[in-house]
């Protein structure tokens, strides 16, 4: 991972404001978003050890699935760029190849290629014989799952519990995260912890069953608290409102969120608390799971 060196641990720091101390909580936040400047947050851990795995096997192509303003396929044209892997990454929409968005302009220039699939046949990427299908198309790459949940992203993600189990000391009482394949949330439990999961879609209650399926070890994991009603009209929508958190959040806390996820999750969060969602004495971390390269310019004022 010579090319790919991240900077671990993260910090973990702690939030303080009126609405925490009214409700008499704790909240920390641990800074995933600080791990890369390119690979961000939870993708990182989550390519890790599908990195690792893809060059024990001597595979020398990955490909993987993404939309097109995925931070996932992002995060995988870089990593693969820098650590001399070619990438395929297989595009939601075909209408995009006529309107390449910033994020599928940067996957291009990392050399990454674009195999752009109709939504139809996108729905299929789970399904063997489509998968099989694409692997003889590009000669038997290496394949990764949309968002990098794959089981090998759990142990990645473990390992960032393991460093909040050595900042703070002790476990927290719940993580904070948001999900959008569930990936994040499902390595965290199966790292025994409690989590707080806010969906970043419409409709999430689907989540609770994509987590459950990706984990296999079902008896150390911690409790889920799925939370569906965050999701300001849908995945990759936001409102007015949301901006306007993200620009309070920055101007009360000096740190950066974006609208597609870690601002959902927070605002979500924050909303739970001032209404005594939490017993006195709670302690949670947040994760900020990055993905700062799909910050709205609304957003990035201040
Ligand atoms: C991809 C992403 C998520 C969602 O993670 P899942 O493991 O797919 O649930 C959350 N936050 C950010 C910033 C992301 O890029």
């Amino acid at each position: 991972m010579d090319k790919l060196i991240p900077s671990l641990p993260t910090p973990l720091q702690e939030l303080k404001n009126e609405v925490i101390k009214n409700a008499g909580v704790q909240l920390y936040i641990k800074r995933d978003d600080l791990i890369h400047p390119t690979v961000s947050g939870n993708k990182w851990r989550k390519l890790k050890y599908n990195l690792m795995d893809a060059r024990l096997g001597m595979l020398n192509t990955l490909l993987t699935f993404g939309g097109a303003y995925s931070n996932h396929l992002y995060a995988t044209a870089a990593a693969g760029n820098a650590i001399g892997l070619q990438t395929i990454g297989v595009v939601r929409g075909e209408d995009f190849k006529e309107r390449m968005t910033p994020t599928l302009r940067f996957c291009e220039e990392q050399n990454m290629i674009l195999h752009f699939v109709s939504r139809q046949d996108y729905r299929l990427r789970n399904d063997p014989e489509y998968l099989n299908q694409l692997s003889r198309q590009f000669n038997f790459p290496y394949l990764i799952p949309e968002g990098g949940s794959s089981h090998l992203a759990l142990k990645g993600i473990a390992e960032m519990t393991a460093e909040v189990d050595k900042e703070l000391g002790f476990r927290p009482d719940y993580y904070a995260v948001a999900a959008g394949t569930g990936g994040t949330a499902a390595g965290i439990l199966s790292s025994g912890n409690n989590v707080l999961a806010f969906s970043a879609l419409k409709g999430g209650d689907f989540l609770k069953n994509d987590i459950m399926n990706l984990i296999h070890d079902n008896n150390v994991i911690g409790k889920l608290d799925l939370q569906t009603d965050y999701h300001f009209s849908g995945y990759g929508k936001w409102t007015p409102q949301l901006i306007d958190f993200i620009l309070r959040f920055k101007n009360e806390f000096d740190i950066q969120l974006e609208q597609i996820y870690t601002a959902k999750m927070f605002y979500g969060l924050f909303d739970l608390i001032s209404k005594n969602y939490f017993t006195p004495g709670t302690i949670i971390v947040a994760v900020h799971t990055g993905g700062l390269q799909g910050l709205t310019d609304e957003a990035r004022q201040l």
